[in-house]
């Protein structure tokens, strides 16, 4: 079509869908949304899969389900290994190369071991939904272990070490301890589940360093009250497939480490051949697009935008909002505006009946019983389509009354079936 303006989205997480959600609303762009996988995924729940509370199919969305009737886009399950920025042109793994007349870089980001000796070999890393199968295995199996040689649970088969006290970490840490002192003692009757121990391991000095003190001391009593032992200020130095080591010299017996600890840009930051900043990410100017190439953007957890905004869905999705206006304002021969974040609040969830909401600007905090129906509410509406809220509002109404942690099926993934050898 003449005058059709060509846009090639790199990543459907939370910046590339939103871009590509706006831009095929408008006549004259065609997209082409190309992405490793067939499914977006919501990764506030990711931890909700690990922990058996809620449906693998209720966090993951597929693209073409999404985009269905939609005759302006393209969707390509790729894994892009290399861009030409002079050209405009993505090439990918599987040897297909994509030209737009627009690039737009949302490729997100990957867990960050910061080098730590044995992390990558030997931890259960919580970034994807690859990951959350995979972790969601181990802890069901871990039980089952403890359950066939009770002698284990001495040498640490039921120790869980979250490494990582922000949200994720956090979050996992509360939902193993539901598990622990409400679900399973009905399922494994005779194990000794008093004996199973969480720790949450952080190098700062506090849980949830970017929410409010308050938030922080609530949500600490809560877990040490729940039974989650706190290691705060100190580092994870090593860890093999059957310990932790801390910086304070603690060595601690799991062959369940849970990394929830740092986050760098996506691997094809490295390989783009653009300016790479803080976290590997992407520097990008005011408008979100790269000095030097006005046509290509990067946004979301893949750049550096202005204002070292976090790594958070809300900011991505609305960086690729803003990236789609910028767009389509170009195409009209308008200005491109400078990209202005909108901070609506941050929450996080500590377990059952309680949460932490800290809402607007201003960070007006919540905590307790309402912060926890608050976030359901706004987590259940973030959710992509109308069944997975209706199926998620009923699988935790269910987990909530029944008391159980319905998704225990193990999966037959290979790395996840790591027996307790001495
Ligand atoms: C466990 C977890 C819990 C979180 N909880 C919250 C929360 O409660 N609230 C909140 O605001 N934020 C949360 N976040 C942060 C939030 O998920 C990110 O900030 C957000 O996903 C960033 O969106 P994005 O689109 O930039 O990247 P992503 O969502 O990471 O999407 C990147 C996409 O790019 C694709 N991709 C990557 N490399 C390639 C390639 N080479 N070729 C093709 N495709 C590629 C990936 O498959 C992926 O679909 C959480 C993150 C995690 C990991």
């Amino acid at each position: 079509m003449p005058n059709q303006t060509r846009v090639v989205i790199v990543g459907g997480g939370f910046a590339g869908m939103s871009t590509a959600h706006k831009l095929v609303q408008q006549r004259g762009i065609h997209v082409t949304l190309i992405d490793k996988n067939n499914y977006h995924q919501f990764t506030p729940l990711l931890y909700q899969v690990a922990t058996s509370a809620i449906s693998i199919d209720n966090v993951a969305t597929t693209f073409r389900s999404y985009f269905e009737g939609k005759s302006n886009i393209d969707i390509k399950m790729a894994k892009v290994c290399s861009i030409d920025p002079k050209t405009l042109t993505v090439h990918t793994e599987e040897g297909e190369s994509y030209q737009g007349d627009v690039l737009v870089l949302a490729a997100g980001s990957v867990v960050n071991f910061f080098d730590t000796t044995g992390a990558m070999e030997n931890s259960f890393p919580l970034y994807n939904l690859n990951d959350a199968e995979r972790l969601r295995s181990r802890i069901i199996l871990a039980f089952e272990e403890a359950d066939r040689n009770p002698k284990l649970i001495d040498e640490g088969v039921l120790n869980f070490v979250v490494v990582g006290a922000g949200p994720t970490g956090t979050e996992i840490a509360g939902a193993l301890a539901d598990m622990i002192n409400i679900s399973l003692p009905k399922e494994y009757a005779d194990l000794a589940l008093t004996k199973a121990k969480i720790y949450l391991v952080d190098y700062s000095h506090a849980v949830l360093s970017a929410f409010s003190e308050e938030s922080q001391k609530y949500a600490a009593e809560t877990l040490h009250k729940r039974g989650v032992q706190l290691r705060l200020g100190l580092l994870v130095r090593s860890v093999t497939d059957r310990y932790a080591l801390l910086s304070s010299g603690e060595k601690i017996a799991s062959k369940t480490i849970i990394w929830a600890g740092g986050l760098q840009a996506a691997q094809l930051a490295q390989e783009c051949g653009l300016v790479q900043g803080h976290g590997g990410r992407i520097e990008v100017q005011p408008d979100l697009t790269i000095k030097g190439f006005p046509s290509i953007y990067a946004l979301g957890d893949f750049a550096n935008m202005p204002g070292r905004l976090p790594q958070l869905a809300s900011v991505a999705q609305q960086s690729g909002y803003w990236t789609a206006d910028n767009i389509i304002a170009t195409k009209k021969g308008k200005p491109r505006k400078a990209f202005q974040y909108k901070d609506k609040g941050i929450m996080a969830m500590i377990g059952r009946n309680a949460a932490v909401v800290e809402v607007g600007k201003k960070r007006r905090e919540l905590t307790g019983f309402f912060a926890f129906l608050t976030w359901l509410s706004v987590h259940s509406v973030l959710l992509s389509t109308l069944r997975q809220r209706i199926e998620a509002l009923m699988q935790w109404s269910c987990g909530y009354f029944s008391k159980n942690n319905d998704f225990q099926t193990i999966d037959r993934i290979k790395d996840a079936h790591i027996i307790w050898k001495k």
